[in-house]
């Protein structure tokens, strides 16, 4: 049976520790503020206070789907090829970061030598005259951010595992988020260039958590690497593109655009900002929008590389500024016809939220008291 501590409890209620013990002898029950009670007896505490405890939380897209916008479907023939979008996952101290910095080096231009400063939470790479975008948000809470919202933005997950380390426990979480998700796994074997490098052993242990790589009689692409010493990581952006080939991505860049917030901040000069993926449409300068419950007008775009950019089309991630508030990761971005669409649909969506705040203040899910606990 499932229990509560007092004071978890009366913060739950937002009540004060005494009332609840008060209410508590009202029912019979002698209890202190460390002590656990059980869910019977929190539910006739919470009765006292007019607060009812429901069994379950109900969802609120469950209850009602209308979000005040539609998102036209396009047509087959419309659709052009897009370019994949990547996230890097693994266990801490596998080598993701270094990965990516591995990879962006790749492209490193002699004028830039040294490395390529970055400048929105997603880059970009050339290969074979082929595009690939890159996430840099840790691919863990891209997931989480992601599939909390219902949004897809990534086509494709490198697998990063050390191979003097093998599978580690946020390896398998990244097999999970992974495959929950339906995206194909590459599996980056990296640092091969240590003494304890055992790549058998890391595919190996790969095959018991699910992940049969090729040699192994599956189908999962592996590549070994060392992100230090930039060991095949051509060979790795190569199967990149072989796996993107195979999942035939399309959009169709002439519509109005629809993407995703990888992430935001309120910048001190230029207010909100948010790095926004471009996942169907074109995305312009001057287009209104609508992000969550923020809305405005794109007043200057941001290119991976830090330039100024005026439209960005599938699979792009730009850098954007003109909004309201600063939107959420996760949160969709749509363009709409105009400001006043944006702003009208915008504060719907808030006054929906404060209704349903208002609705589920008057309730105490079971959820919600047992994830205090
Ligand atoms: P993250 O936590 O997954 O982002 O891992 P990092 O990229 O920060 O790397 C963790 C540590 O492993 C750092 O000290 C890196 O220098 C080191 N490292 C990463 N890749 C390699 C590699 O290919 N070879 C070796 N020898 N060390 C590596
Ligand atoms: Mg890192």
């Amino acid at each position: 049976d499932q229990k509560i501590v007092v004071k978890d409890f009366a913060e739950l209620l937002g009540k004060r520790v005494s009332d609840i013990i008060g209410k508590l002898i009202q029912v019979g029950v002698m209890a202190a503020m460390n002590q656990e009670i059980d869910f019977e007896t929190a539910a006739k505490v919470a009765k006292e206070f007019d607060v009812e405890v429901v069994e379950k939380a109900v969802s609120q897209d469950e209850e009602d789907e209308t979000d005040f916008i539609v998102i036209p479907e396009d047509d087959e023939k419309d659709l052009k090829p897009r370019p994949p979008v990547v996230t890097v996952m693994g266990h801490v101290d596998h080598g993701k970061t270094s990965l990516l910095d591995a990879i962006r080096n790749t492209k490193v231009t002699t004028r830039e030598a040294g490395g390529i400063t970055q400048h929105i939470g997603a880059s970009e790479v050339q290969v074979n005259g082929k595009k690939i975008v890159f996430l840099d948000t840790p691919g863990h809470e891209a997931f989480t951010a992601m599939r909390a919202r219902g949004a897809k933005v990534t086509d494709i997950a490198i697998l990063v595992v050390a191979a003097d380390d093998g599978v580690m426990p946020q390896t398998i979480e990244a097999i999970n988020h992974a495959k929950a998700a339906e995206v194909p796994i590459i599996v980056a074997v990296n640092k091969i260039d240590k003494p304890g490098a055992n790549p058998d052993r890391v595919k190996q242990e790969l095959s018991e958590h699910g992940v049969l790589i090729e040699e192994w009689g599956g189908e999962v692409i592996s590549v070994e690497v060392s992100a230090l010493q930039g060991l095949n990581i051509e060979e790795l952006l190569e199967m990149i593109l072989l796996v993107a080939e195979m999942e035939e991505l399309k959009a169709n860049p002439n519509r109005d655009a629809v993407g995703t917030v990888v992430e935001a901040q309120l910048d001190k000069g230029r207010g909100p900002v948010a790095t926004v993926l471009v996942q169907n449409g074109t995305l312009k300068v001057g287009d209104s929008v609508v992000i969550g419950t923020s809305h405005g007008r794109v007043r200057a775009m941001i290119s991976d590389t830090g330039k100024r950019v005026k439209s960005a089309t599938p699979s792009t991630a730009v850098e954007i500024t003109g909004l309201s508030d600063v939107p959420a990761a996760g949160d969709q971005l749509i363009a709409v016809a105009d400001d006043k669409m944006a702003r009208t649909i915008a504060e719907k969506r808030v006054n929906k939220i404060k209704e349903e705040q208002l609705k589920s203040s008057q309730k105490v899910s079971l959820d919600a008291l047992y994830s205090q606990m």
